[in-house]
């Protein structure tokens, strides 16, 4: 009968939440500013700069960019591409899904009540 409990309960433990909650809560704007030093400020959404490319030696701006609707990032130079914040992160860092998932929980979530500081 009670089919729709079970999100609700991982929820509440601490290491046990799910990747799309997390997706959900973080935006993409907000990690990628924090990740991306060189990224120039976003004045939209959507297709925007990355700055300079993390994944391979790059000296040049405008091969890389990020999505800041989706999160997903793509570099024309190296080839290095993925569809959201957790394929960057995973990327940048070798981390597994799993902890990679807890890495930005414990980084984002406990700032939840904050997620408008969109500069
Ligand atoms: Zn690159």
């Amino acid at each position: 009968m009670i089919r729709a409990g079970h999100e609700a309960v991982t929820m509440h433990r601490r290491h046990r939440i799910s990747a799309d909650v997390l997706k959900a809560a973080v935006s993409p704007a907000a990690y990628y500013a924090d990740h991306l030093p060189t990224m120039p400020p976003p004045r939209r959404g959507g297709w925007v700069p990355g700055g300079l490319c993390p994944f391979h030696n790059d000296h040049n701006h405008g091969n890389f960019r990020v999505n800041l609707d989706s999160g997903g990032y793509t570099c024309f130079a190296c080839g290095a591409r993925g569809g959201d914040i957790l394929a960057f992160h995973r990327a940048h860092f070798g981390t597994s899904f799993p902890d990679t998932v807890q890495e930005l929980a414990e980084r984002y979530l406990t700032r939840v009540g904050g997620v408008s500081d969109e500069t």
